[in-house]
């Protein structure tokens, strides 16, 4: 009886009841693409095999049903087994997950897919580059990234907009290639700010790689923005001020004091400067 070439992803039970014999590799194998992620070549391998990702492991003996488990944290035997499935160097598997990070670094990259390539998405490419907060056009064709649930396409966002976030995406890329804490917190500090304006309950972390497209945009744009002066931006954004601005403002520069000072100075001496100008042009 051979039922491994009937259902290729039915798990081989005679050969289970023998101690050391591995799963039958799988019938067909694919190549891994550069960059690739190791849950999305998982999703290619299993269709090229005509099962599930679920069905996939399971044939495979691994004791997980989501791929995206294994990205950031596989171990040597799960490896060797999907190695071998797919008739690969180890190695190769271990190269598709994301290596252990720095505390920053990792915060800045997302556990799950939170946007895609739609054009790469539909070859079923699934690539680690989408994963970092800062990642805004796809590597592969430059089509730019969107997020993988919520509204699709229809959504159209002022241009001007998207070019701010895309250089606001580039410096947060620079800040956390360089490892500078200065500008991952001049980064972050205006996301914080942002997402204030925004009325976005929750970290900034998630607003950077979560579902609300305008949300991240505008942090990203934030980020930007917040480049030049930043003290005299905040400023500027904190001037005619009202109660929730100001409350954004104090979150903002929640543990650095010394920096809310300096905002509410420049605030106060601009106040005073408008107000001036507008009694001569009274006069
Ligand atoms: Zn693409």
């Amino acid at each position: 009886m051979d039922a491994g070439l009937v259902a290729p992803c039915e798990p081989p039970s005679a050969a289970r009841e023998v101690r050391g014999v591995k799963p039958h590799p799988l019938p067909k194998t694919v190549a891994p693409l550069p960059d690739e992620l190791l849950s999305g070549w998982l999703s290619r391998l299993a269709a090229a095999n005509y099962c599930d990702d679920a069905e996939l492991l399971a044939h495979i003996e691994i004791d997980t049903t989501h791929g995206t488990s294994l990205d950031f944290n596989i171990d040597a035997a799960a490896a060797a087994k999907i190695a071998n499935a797919a008739r690969i160097d180890p190695d190769v598997v271990r190269s598709l997950t994301f290596p252990a990070m720095a505390t920053r670094e990792a915060s800045l990259t997302a556990q799950i897919p939170f946007q895609h390539c739609l054009q790469c998405s539909r070859e079923g490419l699934s690539l680690k580059h989408w994963r970092r907060a800062w990642a805004f056009d796809c590597q592969v064709c430059g089509t730019r990234l969107v997020p993988t649930l919520g509204k699709a396409s229809g959504e159209q966002m002022p241009e001007k907009l998207i070019n701010r976030a895309r250089n606001g995406a580039a410096r947060l890329e620079y800040a956390a290639r360089l490892r500078s804490s200065k500008q991952l917190r001049r980064a972050m500090r205006a996301v914080t700010f942002a997402i204030s304006l925004k009325a976005f309950r929750g970290d900034p972390l998630h607003a950077l790689q979560g579902h609300r497209l305008e949300v991240r945009l505008f942090c990203l744009a934030a980020i930007d923005a917040a480049q030049s002066r930043p003290l005299v931006k905040a400023a500027i954004s904190s001037s005619g001020i009202d109660d929730y601005a100001r409350v954004a403002l104090l979150r903002a520069f929640d543990k650095e004091p010394r920096l809310l000072a300096a905002v509410d100075y420049i605030a106060r001496q601009r106040a005073k400067s408008i107000g001036a100008m507008a009694v001569e042009s009274h006069n």
